[in-house]
């Protein structure tokens, strides 16, 4: 009998993305499974039932993971969901490692062998499997976007006979995956584009897209490529030079993360105070706390005049292309976990053994172990 993908519709409120679209199903063709699909689950995502060529439609979850062998998700399972995910089934997905103790202890009890995408290792072979920068990509874009949209200002310069108008001064802080696209799309709108990024290595990338790179003299190179946390002296350091910058532009675009911790806070409440009115912030980390001091999550505010955005779950955005691309991630990481049709678990293969989350009743990841398992 051959494996059975269950992909149910996502129910986190405005996730309008879906785990898979009809143009994969060639690639899950070539892997021998069968596709089930609750039905609706495409729809926000601009995919109709009817697109799902060859796979099984059924209406609710029970009819979905009844003999389902792996369940495709892009949010986490609520607590209840998990505990409710076949027994011994595979799930792929956003798992949130560092957070829903519940829900992965569900994971445990249901011996799900869950794969989470946030700890597929950021090495060359594993770039088709990548969603957080299939994902941040995305996002990036939108932030840009969204900051010409609220800016009261064009971003290009243009020469009218009604006057030229001068291009807009962009900032963008963090120059990760989503922070490039944010200077390459900002660029791309005609603003001129300063950025900052706490790793060194990003000044390269910054001007190749065309940007300027503010050295703030501080660098905080961590393990593995990510950024480590600053220290206080660092912190203002970075700050005071920074804020010069910002306070003389149009639009800021933050992207800070530090991976599994709160976002770190970049601009203060007195920062925000000396910018022009009229300049607008949008703040990609909104969700993780945010890089400004004075970001709600999910909300646009209006301080000493200037407007700041904290938009939540930006891919959801722009959902087909953000469900096209996060479902080829998922093809290209299953294609790893099957072989001759059979699903094989090769924990010699590094992408396998750290994206794994759970196993057998087993919390594989340490760092997660251990936080669970010690209570903390
Ligand atoms: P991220 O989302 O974790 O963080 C975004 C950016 O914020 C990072 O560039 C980080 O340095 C920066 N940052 C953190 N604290 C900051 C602060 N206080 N001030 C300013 N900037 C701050 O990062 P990401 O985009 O997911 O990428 C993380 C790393 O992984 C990068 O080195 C990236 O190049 C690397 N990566 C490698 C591959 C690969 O296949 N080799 C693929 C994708 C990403």
């Amino acid at each position: 009998m051959s494996i059975t993908i269950a992909v149910p519709r996502e129910t986190v409120s405005g996730e309008r993305r879906v785990a898979i679209v009809p143009s994969v199903i060639k690639q899950l063709d070539k892997l021998g499974v069968t596709l089930r699909m609750q039905r609706g689950a495409g729809e926000a995502g601009g995919f109709t039932d009817d697109l799902y060529e060859g796979a099984t439609l059924v209406d609710d979850t029970s009819a979905l993971y009844d003999g389902a062998d792996i369940v495709l998700r892009v949010q986490p399972p609520s607590v209840e969901e998990a505990g409710k995910l076949p027994e011994g089934s595979l799930l792929l997905g956003f798992l949130t490692p560092h957070e829903g103790d519940s829900r992965i202890k569900n994971l445990q009890k249901r011996r799900v062998s869950s794969f989470a995408l946030e700890l597929v290792p950021r090495i060359t072979r594993a770039q088709g499997i990548d969603a957080l920068s299939s994902q941040g990509n995305i996002a990036g874009y939108k932030c840009a976007l969204m900051a010409a949209h609220l800016s009261p200002k064009l971003f290009p310069m243009l020469t009218t006979a009604a006057g030229t108008v001068r291009p807009a001064r962009v900032v963008v802080v963090g120059a990760g995956v989503a922070g490039l696209q944010a200077i390459a799309t900002a660029k791309r709108l005609g603003a001129i584009v300063e950025a900052y990024d706490v790793r060194a290595a990003t000044k390269e990338q910054v001007e190749s897209l065309g940007g300027k790179f503010i050295d703030t003299g501080v660098s905080a190179e961590g393990e593995g490529g990510y950024a480590r946390e600053l220290t206080d002296e660092e912190k203002a350091q970075q700050a005071e030079v920074l804020a010069q910058h910002i306070a003389q532009s149009d639009a800021v675009v933050t992207t800070a993360a530090i991976p599994g911790r709160p976002a770190p806070t970049i601009i203060d409440a007195e920062t925000v105070q000396r910018m022009k009115a009229g300049s607008v912030i949008v703040d990609m980390a909104a969700e993780t706390g945010g890089n400004c001091e004075l970001t709600e999550a999910g909300k646009e505010v209006v301080a000493h005049g200037v407007t700041i955005a904290g938009p939540k779950n930006i891919p959801s955005m722009a959902a087909t292309h953000a469900s096209e691309m996060y479902a080829r991630n998922l093809c290209n990481l299953l294609a790893l976990l099957i072989k001759d049709g059979e699903i094989h678990l090769d924990w010699d293969d590094q992408v396998v053994a750290d994206s794994c989350l759970t196993h057998d009743g087993e919390i594989r990841h340490a760092p997660t172990r251990e936080r669970v398992e010690g209570g903390n």
